[in-house]
């Protein structure tokens, strides 16, 4: 069993994963829906005004819009940075270009598939040249 001291409150609690103690996690889960629904009622609000509205530190307000779990609106005017090209983005880590780019790059280290297909289609141009110029 893994027994670890909670980050948050410094009790110790059985280790599953998470750095805080299941009390101190429900905690936060309330804090969330806290500041999902007072987002979602001022949609205009401030990151700053939000923390300072509802106890919640910026650095976690901005975790809940790192992992997609908040978004800001439009209208709000919040952004924060793409982790990659510093694009505005209104949630997560990356703008769209960056994850489909990172996408793309995933597929070719795995998708042997992919390659594959690729050699054959330059095999088969290379065929057709070959027919072209023998005609
Ligand atoms: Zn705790
Ligand atoms: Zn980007």
């Amino acid at each position: 069993m893994d027994v670890r001291n909670c980050k948050n409150c410094g009790k110790l609690f059985q280790y599953v994963g998470k750095p805080i103690c299941p009390a101190c996690n429900k905690k936060l889960e309330d804090k969330f829906f806290e500041v999902r629904d007072y987002i979602y009622e001022n949609p205009t609000a401030s990151m700053s005004v939000v923390s300072e509205e509802l106890g919640v530190p910026i650095q976690q307000i901005k975790k809940w819009v790192r992992e997609e779990r908040l978004a800001f609106s439009k209208d709000s005017g919040i952004t924060i940075s793409c982790e990659k090209c510093g694009k505005a983005i209104l949630t997560g880590r990356f703008c769209k270009e960056c994850k489909n780019s990172m996408r793309n790059n995933l597929s070719n280290l795995y998708g042997t598939e992919n390659t594959v297909q690729k050699q054959k289609q330059a095999a088969a141009s290379s065929n057709g040249k070959m027919r072209f110029l023998k005609n």
